[in-house]
């Protein structure tokens, strides 16, 4: 595996394979790797030639009160597993290498309808951080193929709404959500869990299934059965729920009496770490 760390080198290995004629898969993470990631990685092997893994903590999708300086920076672990993984190349820009102007920097803004809402109104411009920062690596990387992770749903749906609206020529894949053997979803903000509250994280996958569970038997009380969840998620010892939603898994609009696909996403926080989940009902599927 070869480490680069400037988009002059990165640009010309990507030359090289496209002379040969061979495909190029990209995972692009912030690093502090787990199984979740190397599960993108084991997909974009099977559908490339080559791939690149960038890990990149981008500031820009961090508000400033969140935890861009204490986010889990582990390179050297990283890379061995992504050597392990062989994978082709790790790109691992600095800062300078990706944003030479600071603040100084173009933007790119998905629309709102599909931004504001669920983690956009918690995190005023972190999908436009995301969207920056996803392109600008594409436009380095040139890939045919990209993996992102189910867990990050809404962060899905605007990746792929950005390459439809932009039409760039890359073939988008998700991948199932990576967990624990209790059911909690595998983040690197899971390590900041300690004590009791290593116990009670896994208890938001289970509430998700109590709701989707309701919802395959017919109930469509979407307020209710969203009101009930976050009581659920208190009462189990979360310290706060941010939103329990049950959505339109295209729009992220709210979901319709008709509707007969969800994504149930939710966002509950113990001390200060925010645990991200969702769930995908489809009545359609068994
Ligand atoms: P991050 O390093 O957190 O920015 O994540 C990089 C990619 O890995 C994103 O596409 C995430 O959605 C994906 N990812 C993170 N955690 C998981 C997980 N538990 N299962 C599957 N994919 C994940």
């Amino acid at each position: 595996m070869r480490v680069i760390e400037t988009q002059t080198k990165l640009r010309s290995q990507i030359q090289e394979w496209k002379r040969q004629g061979l495909t190029i898969g990209f995972v692009p993470t912030m690093g502090n790797l787990h199984t979740g990631h190397l599960s993108l990685i084991a997909l974009a092997k099977q559908k490339t030639d080559k791939v690149v893994c960038s890990v990149f903590v981008n500031p820009l999708q961090f508000g400033p009160n969140e935890d861009f300086a204490r986010y889990p920076r582990t390179f050297e672990q990283d890379r061995q597993q992504l050597a392990e993984a062989q994978v082709d190349v790790l790109f691992f820009p600095k800062m300078e290498e990706m944003y030479p102007h600071g603040a100084q920097q173009t933007l790119v803004t998905v629309p709102a309808g599909l931004t504001d809402l669920l983690e956009g109104a918690e995190r005023p411009g972190h999908f436009t951080g995301v969207a920056t920062v996803v392109l600008k690596l594409f436009n380095m990387v040139q890939p045919d193929v990209a993996v992102f992770g189910q867990k990050d749903y809404q962060q899905w749906r605007v990746i792929q709404t950005m390459v439809n609206d932009l039409a760039l020529p890359i073939k988008l894949f998700a991948a199932p959500i990576a967990r624990t053997e209790q059911g909690l979803a595998l983040s690197s903000r899971n390590q900041y869990l300690q004590g009791a509250q290593c116990d009670i994280a896994p208890k938001l996958h289970v509430v998700l299934q109590d709701v989707a569970l309701a919802l395959r038997s017919g109930n469509r009380d979407f307020a209710a059965l969203e009101t009930a969840a976050q009581k659920n998620l208190l009462a189990q010892g979360f310290d706060a729920v941010d939103y329990v939603q049950i959505c339109h898994p295209e729009t992220l609009q709210f979901a319709g009496a008709d509707d007969v696909e969800f994504v149930i996403l939710a966002v509950a926080r113990l001390g200060q770490t925010r645990l991200l989940d969702n769930l995908i009902v489809s009545l359609n599927e068994p």
